[in-house]
C-alpha cells in the first residue's frame, strides 16, 4: 500500500442479544465521546449497527474496546482509509431495531436467514443464467451503482421492501434469489424474510458490497458505478478492474456520479447533477422547489429576486426550444 492515510472509516454490525441495550448505548456514547470518534451507532436488543470515523489510533482503540466485550469478540470490521473524518457528528442511539424493517413478524437472522455467500462465490453465482439478483437498497443507492443485471426496487426506505417483493416477485419463489446491500446488515434480516415468504433458494452477499470491493479474488468485478455510503464521502469505488459509470444527471441524463440535495429544505431529494447543472437549475429538482421561499441555493449565493427571475426565465426559454 502507498502512503498511509491519517484517518479510518469503520463499518460493522452484529446481531446478538443486548439485554441492557439502553444502558449500553448511554455508556457507549460516553466512551465514544471521550475517544473522539464521530459517526452513527444504533443499539437495539437485537444487536449493534455502526459506522464511524477517527484517526488510526482512535479507531484501533475503538476496535480493541468493542471486541473486549465477549458479545462482540468476533465482530467483523470493514475498514477504509480516509484523509479526514467522514462524519460531522456523533450519534449513539438506542432503537427498536438495528435496521428499520418493521415486519409484522420480526426475523432473527441468527435463527433464519439466507445462505451466506463469500465474495468469490458471489461472483461465480452472479454469472449464472438462472438467478434473480435483487438489490436490497433504496432507489437512489441503486442509481449510483449496482451489480450488473440486478433488479432495482423503486423504494425510498428499507421498510417498503417487503411490500415491494409481495407485489412484484410473488411468482418467482421457485428461482434462486441473490440479495445484497452495503455492509450486509440489511440482507441478514431481509433474506430471512424471503425464506419465510416461501422463496426456495435465498442467498445473500456476506459482508455486503463494501467487503466484496476489498476482496482480493473478487476485486469488485461485475459491479458498475460507485457504492453509495451514508457519510460525507457519499460515494466509494468498488470495482478495481474497470469503472463503468451508470449514474445519470437528473437534468440532462448525461453520465454523472455527483449527488446533491435539492435546495428546497422541505424536499431535500437527492439528485445526481453536474456542477454546471447544479448552478443552472438552482440545485432544485423542480420549478416548485426552485421558487420555494427558503431555497438554500438562493440563500447561499445571495441571489436577488431579480436574478432568480432572470434564471427562471432563461430555463423556461430553453425548455420551450427543446
Ligand atoms: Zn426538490
Amino acid at each position: 500500500m502507498s502512503k498511509e492515510m491519517p484517518y479510518r472509516v469503520l463499518l460493522f454490525y452484529k446481531y446478538v442479544q443486548i439485554e441492557d441495550y439502553e444502558e449500553f448505548a448511554a455508556k457507549h456514547l460516553a466512551f465514544c465521546k471521550e475517544l473522539g470518534v464521530k459517526g452513527r451507532i444504533l443499539v437495539a436488543e437485537e444487536g449493534i449497527n455502526g459506522t464511524l470515523s477517527g484517526t488510526v489510533e482512535q479507531t484501533e482503540k475503538y476496535i480493541e474496546e468493542l471486541t473486549s466485550d465477549p458479545r462482540f469478540s468476533d465482530i467483523d470490521f470493514k475498514i477504509d482509509e480516509a484523509e479526514e473524518h467522514a462524519f460531522k457528528k456523533l450519534f449513539v442511539r438506542p432503537r427498536n431495531e438495528v435496521v428499520t424493517l418493521r415486519l409484522e413478524d420480526d426475523v432473527n437472522p441468527n435463527e433464519i436467514t439466507g445462505k451466506r455467500l463469500e465474495p468469490e462465490e458471489w461472483k461465480e453465482w452472479l454469472q449464472r443464467e438462472d438467478v434473480i439478483i435483487l438489490d436490497a437498497r433504496n432507489d437512489y443507492e441503486y442509481d449510483l451503482g449496482h451489480f450488473r443485471g440486478a433488479i432495482r426496487p423503486d423504494i425510498k426506505t428499507f421498510k417498503e421492501l417487503p411490500d415491494w417483493v409481495r407485489e412484484n416477485l410473488a411468482d418467482q419463489k421457485e428461482k434462486t434469489i441473490m440479495t445484497y446491500c452495503t455492509g450486509g446488515i440489511r440482507c441478514e434480516k431481509f433474506s430471512g424474510f424471503l425464506v419465510k415468504e416461501g422463496f426456495k433458494d435465498v442467498a445473500q452477499l456476506h459482508g455486503g458490497i463494501v467487503k466484496y470491493g476489498k476482496d482480493e479474488e473478487a476485486k469488485g468485478e461485475l459491479w458498475d458505478g460507485q457504492c453509495y455510503v451514508f457519510d460525507e464521502r457519499i460515494a466509494v469505488p468498488i470495482n478495481r478492474k474497470e469503472h463503468v459509470v451508470v449514474g445519470k444527471d437528473y437534468f440532462t441524463g448525461e453520465p454523472c456520479e455527483r449527488y446533491v440535495n435539492c435546495a428546497n429544505p422541505e424536499c431535500n431529494e437527492q439528485i445526481l447533477a453536474s456542477e454546471e447543472n447544479e448552478h443552472k437549475y438552482l440545485r432544485s429538482c423542480s420549478h416548485e422547489c426552485r421558487v420555494h421561499p427558503r431555497n438554500r441555493y438562493v440563500k447561499e449565493h445571495n441571489l436577488s429576486e431579480e436574478e432568480v427571475q432572470n434564471r427562471l426565465a432563461q430555463l423556461e426559454k430553453e425548455e420551450a426550444v427543446n
